[in-house]
């Protein structure tokens, strides 16, 4: 049997476990701050805490449920890639990113993912399991314990790893919660973005929280039989549901959404569906801002998918279309190809 994650507990549930052993308040937010403002990773490193509590704390809890087992660096070293695995065998994958001042975590909700979106390393594996809280937060103290050992921090952290974070609401908006508590790692919601494909009923769910979190939505396509054949979750939620709920989200919010769009080559890269896309987007015009973005990027090549990254040509092309019509657009550059750094490329393939 797995013993209990420490870090899928809240404040208040540990503070009742300590209340229960008969300890003083004080204890819980001593753990509490040893474990998310000094990273503190085992119970022996906690030094203000008796010995006996310290060897029952030990006893009762796992500090880390995450196994490294592989660990990738790219030929910059700007990018380095973490495959864990979880007790039960599971395997899931985080991604640190180095570019300028920022320090960028790329973190997984789920092993696999239950969407099936065909050019995704991660569809291609299928859903095998949801990650707890506890599981999502570890991947960010495993990072922030590494750059503290080299005077840095986590600057931002995208959900953009394994899973649908939607699929998992409950347990990723609980480790957003944690991350973000002021007692703990104080991590800021504007410093985290979370990437959906798109589910109508969460999306609407996340508008009426009123967070500060950026919001992305995997489109890679403009109309629906070209969106189905890459994203079957398409069928169920066609376009018009996904933007009539990302509408709800910026009327709610006046928060602007990102729109992902992984650019493939001769199939979602014409100039027809950047004319479409740029059509259906001028409904996020308020108040002469365009409460949305377009992120472009060049699709990774997968092994169960046949399509090819979109040549930079292309891609400028398919900015311009965008750009005439005041949608702002960045194409961003596939960082850490070389490491197969993309979502679920590590978990799903055989080793390089
Ligand atoms: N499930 C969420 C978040 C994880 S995927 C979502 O789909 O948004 C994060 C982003 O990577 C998504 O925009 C996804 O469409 C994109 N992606 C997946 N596989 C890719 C690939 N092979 N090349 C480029 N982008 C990819
Ligand atoms: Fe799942 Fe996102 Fe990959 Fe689609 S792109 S299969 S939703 S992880």
């Amino acid at each position: 049997m797995t013993i209990q994650l420490i870090y899928d507990l809240d404040l208040a549930a540990l503070s009742s476990i300590l209340a229960e052993w008969g300890e003083p308040a004080y204890r819980a937010r001593q753990i509490w701050q040893g474990l998310y403002q000094h990273l503190w990773a085992s119970p022996d490193e906690f030094p203000m805490l008796p010995k006996a509590l310290r060897q029952k704390t030990a006893d009762t809890f796992s500090f880390a449920h995450l196994r490294p087992v592989t660990v990738l660096e790219s030929s910059d070293g700007e990018t380095r890639k973490t495959l864990f695995q979880l007790p039960d065998q599971q395997l899931i994958e985080a991604v640190l990113m180095r570019y300028e001042k920022r320090r960028t975590l790329c973190i997984s909700t789920q092993a696999g993912c239950a969407m099936g979106c065909v050019f995704c390393a991660t569809g291609q594996m299928g859903f095998r399991r949801h990650l707890s809280s506890g599981e999502i937060v570890e991947q960010v103290l495993y990072y922030a314990r590494l750059l503290k050992a080299q005077n840095e921090t986590v600057t931002n952290v995208v959900i953009m790893g394994m899973g649908e974070p939607f699929h998992n609401y409950e347990a990723t908006l609980a480790a957003i919660d944690r991350l973000n508590d002021a007692e703990g790692l104080n991590f800021g919601e504007r410093r985290i973005t979370l990437s959906t494909v798109g589910l109508p009923p969460m999306i609407r769910r996340f508008a009426n929280e009123k967070r500060q979190v950026n919001l992305a939505i995997s489109l890679h396509a403009a109309e629906d039989v070209l969106r189905s054949s890459l994203l079957p979750v398409n069928k169920k939620y066609p376009l018009d549901e996904v933007f009539r709920a990302c509408l709800d989200y910026v009327e709610k919010t006046h928060r602007r959404i990102s729109f992902e769009w992984a650019l493939i080559q001769n199939v979602n890269d014409t100039a027809e569906q950047a004319r479409l896309l740029a059509a259906r987007l001028q409904q996020f015009q308020r108040g002469g801002s365009m409460l949305c973005h377009v992120n472009v990027i060049p699709l990774n090549p997968t092994q169960k998918y046949d399509g090819q990254a979109a040549t930079r040509q292309r891609a400028e092309a398919f900015r311009a279309i965008l750009e005439q019509a005041k949608i702002p657009c960045s194409i961003r550059l596939r960082r850490g190809i070389d490491i197969r750094a993309g979502c679920g490329q590590l978990a799903g393939q055989p080793p390089i």
